[in-house]
């Protein structure tokens, strides 16, 4: 599993896959990653640690995912990501967050005051009947106000049954209208039920990789390792 890589494209940064205890809520139906987990904080601060060596500030932006949220990683790994971030100069951290932690992330910019944190968001799509029926996300939210209240960059899923080339163009809409960021990731084959929709996921190369691909605010992953971690 590669667990560190540099992403060179737009808002050039360097990216690591830490472990944290595993994700509390586990339900979205499209999502097999949160096995990259452990109950073992030693272990987990263990393998951590040599994930976090390997980070040099080469551009002072570094973003941290763990297969889960931010709030599930062990203590000394946390300090160990500002004593890193510190050493090498590193102005800028993303963290991921599910909403179900909409409350503490307060806090946590507060406990991360001498970075600027960027919280990226689970959020798939905005609408709300396909999020929470299909993809049973857990974001007992409609407004686009208020579930980018705290965050400022979300993940869109794209490419399965029941979502259209016109969803797919007013998600990207709104993310780029509500977020500062968006990071599009189309739907891979893994161990679920949800299956990639080939012929949208066709459409969507065809009519509208080409408007948003030169976007700086927007990543597309067309493969779910394109930024080079994950397996
Ligand atoms: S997508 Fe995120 S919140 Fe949903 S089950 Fe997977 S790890 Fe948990």
């Amino acid at each position: 599993m590669e667990r560190y890589s540099i992403i060179h494209e737009k808002n050039s940064r360097e990216i690591v896959l830490l472990r944290g205890s595993g994700c509390v809520y586990t339900k979205c139906t499209f999502c097999d990653y949160y096995s990259d987990s452990c109950k073992n904080e030693e272990e987990n601060f263990r393998l951590n640690s040599k994930v976090l060596e390997n980070v040099t500030g080469i551009f002072q932006n570094l973003e941290v995912i763990n297969s889960g949220s931010v709030f599930e990683l062990d203590k000394n790994t946390v300090e160990l990501i500002k004593k890193v971030c510190k050493q090498k100069n590193i102005h800028t951290i993303h963290f991921e967050s599910h909403y179900l932690y909409n409350n503490r992330i307060a806090d946590l910019r507060k406990e991360f005051s001498d970075f600027t944190l960027k919280m990226k968001l689970g959020l798939e799509t905005f609408d709300y009947d396909f999020r929470e029926n299909v993809l049973k996300k857990g974001i007992k939210e409609k407004s686009p106000e208020k579930i980018s209240e705290n965050f400022d960059e979300a993940n869109f899923l794209f490419g399965i049954k029941g979502q259209t080339v016109e969803s797919i163009r007013n998600d990207i809409e709104l993310g780029l209208k509500y977020f500062e960021r968006i990071c599009i990731n189309i739907m891979c084959e893994n161990s679920t039920s949800v299956k990639p929709d080939k012929e949208l996921i066709k459409a969507f190369i065809k009519e509208i990789y080409p408007i948003y691909k030169d976007n700086d605010r927007a990543d597309i992953l067309i493969n779910n390792t394109d930024f080079g971690v994950g397996d």
